[in-house]
């Protein structure tokens, strides 16, 4: 499949050329045709997917006809965050240069009156949050009446965010003869129940990134201690088994754990920032501009933070907690592995955390399977603690390359920036099983009986193979 297939015009084809894209995505093989014959779209996709050129490139098309008039908005974007927004209008920037459109941002958290200006003057494209959007509404700075598509972008986000009411007030202001492009990553029903009031028969499209990431990304769980204290050094470990990690995104659940991980790794010479929903907009933005400058490694982050953040290359996810509702563990390993990348994933487990575990694999549909970050007698506990199937017979792990891998000083991840590396707990000096292990399986774990806390199974006290 080629883009030129695809119906889009031939500016908009030069544009695609011009930003590198060769072969569009799935959801853009599929999306774009109805889109340019003005039908409806319900597109179950995720970020990483090119859903964003997806709406962008037929919306260019489409926006080659007419022109924009004051205070009435041609098309809208709706996004569920200020991050998901501005990148949007950075695909603008890149897929519409040769349009010479007007865009208006319409986000919150910056100042309201150059954008009421913006759309005075006339926008071809509105993209914005819902809540600063019906503020310029209310206000009387905007009209929805011109309105000839709409796209709701990241819907079940919406739906976490509670946005659900008001993109229902927004699509009754809409004309009812408008176009509606709408993508989700997941269905819950309160979704089906909008996309069938708000939708006409619609083009079905499932393109989600499941096949890349079984592909692309390598998931893999890894068995931690429940004591936080333990579970840092555990993440340290971790940390220290990827020699090529390029930038990484650490998630936990809490914004409480995002800052003491950020001050905990910073304090272990990793270069860390953190991304919480506390922080302003400016210093998200800038913390994720260091971020996208790798001049910050790992970016620990919460799910909301995180939400709609745009990182094409993150070579490494690791879920310092296991996300409660398992749509976020597809959301969070969906921003490494993209575009075909390799990618890698590392989600740390405590027997507490079975029951998310299974959701998760429940809803992939595959098992994740285990990774050994060996690390000494922590793990003993850990191990007793780990959810059930983890005492099933370890699989040999692709790509494993212990016998290749580079004592520790080689393979510590680039962020170690100083000397105070050396100063870490006794657990960090211990000898790395692994160094000098047999790439074999490990012989199998007993089921039952003398795998339980205090009581090291045989296995443990073996060399252990590291990926
Ligand atoms: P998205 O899912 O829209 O966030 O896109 C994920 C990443 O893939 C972005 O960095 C896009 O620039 C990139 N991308 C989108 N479409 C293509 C394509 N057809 N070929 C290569 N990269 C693409």
């Amino acid at each position: 499949m080629n883009f030129s297939e695809l119906g889009l015009s031939a500016k908009v084809l030069e544009a695609v050329a011009a930003a590198g894209y060769t072969t569009p995505t799935a959801i853009q093989a599929q999306a774009i045709p109805p889109a340019l014959t003005r039908t409806d779209v319900l597109g179950l996709a995720q970020t990483g997917s090119g859903k964003t050129a997806a709406f962008v490139l037929p919306m260019l098309t489409m926006l080659e006809k007419g022109r924009a008039r004051a205070r009435m908005p041609r098309t809208l974007i709706l996004e569920p965050t200020r991050e998901l927004a501005a990148q949007v209008q950075e695909a603008f920037e890149t897929l519409g240069k040769l349009h010479n459109l007007s865009v208006a941002l319409l986000i919150g958290g910056v100042a309201f009156e150059p954008q009421a200006v913006k759309i005075d003057r006339g926008a071809d494209v509105v993209i914005a949050t819902p809540g600063r959007l019906l503020d310029h509404f209310e206000r009387g700075r905007l009209l929805l009446t011109g309105i000839e598509m709409l796209v709701i972008d990241e819907a079940d986000r919406m739906l976490d965010m509670g946005f659900i009411p008001d993109i229902e007030r927004i699509c009754k202001l809409l004309p009812f003869t408008r176009q509606t492009l709408f993508f989700s990553a997941t269905m819950p029903p309160e979704i089906q129940r909008i996309t069938s009031q708000f939708l006409h028969n619609p083009a079905r499209i499932e393109a989600t990134r499941a096949s890349s990431t079984v592909e692309t990304t390598e998931q893999h769980l890894v068995s931690a201690p429940h004591d936080p204290k333990l579970k840092r050094d555990a993440l340290r470990r971790l940390l220290r088994t990827q020699a090529n990690v390029k930038n990484g995104i650490v998630f936990a659940n809490r914004k409480t754990t995002v800052a003491l991980l950020e001050k905990s790794l910073s304090r272990h010479g990793f270069s860390a920032g953190a991304l919480h929903g506390d922080m302003d907009q400016s210093a998200r933005l800038k913390m994720l501009a260091a971020f996208r400058n790798n001049e910050v490694t790992y970016l620990i982050a919460s799910d909301v933070a995180a939400r709609g953040l745009d990182i094409p290359d993150v070579s490494h996810v690791f879920n310092y907690d296991v996300p409660i509702h398992a749509e976020d563990y597809v959301h969070r390993i969906g921003r490494t592995g993209r575009a075909g990348r390799e990618g890698h994933a590392f989600t740390m487990a405590c027997r507490e955390d079975s029951k998310y575990v299974r959701a998760i694999e429940a809803l992939i549909k595959k098992d994740i399977e285990w990774f050994d970050i060996g690390g000494g007698s922590a793990p003993q506990a850990d191990e007793a603690e780990a959810p059930a199937r983890e005492r099933q017979p370890r699989r040999r792990q692709r790509g494993a390359k212990s016998a290749e891998r580079p004592p520790r000083a080689e393979a510590a991840p680039k962020p170690e920036r100083s000397p105070r590396a050396e100063a870490k707990p006794k657990a960090e000096h211990a000898p790395r099983r692994e160094r000098a292990a047999p790439s074999r399986p490990l012989p199998d774990a007993p089921e039952s009986g003398g795998f339980h806390q205090g009581n090291m199974p045989a296995f443990l006290a073996r060399p252990v193979r590291a990926q």
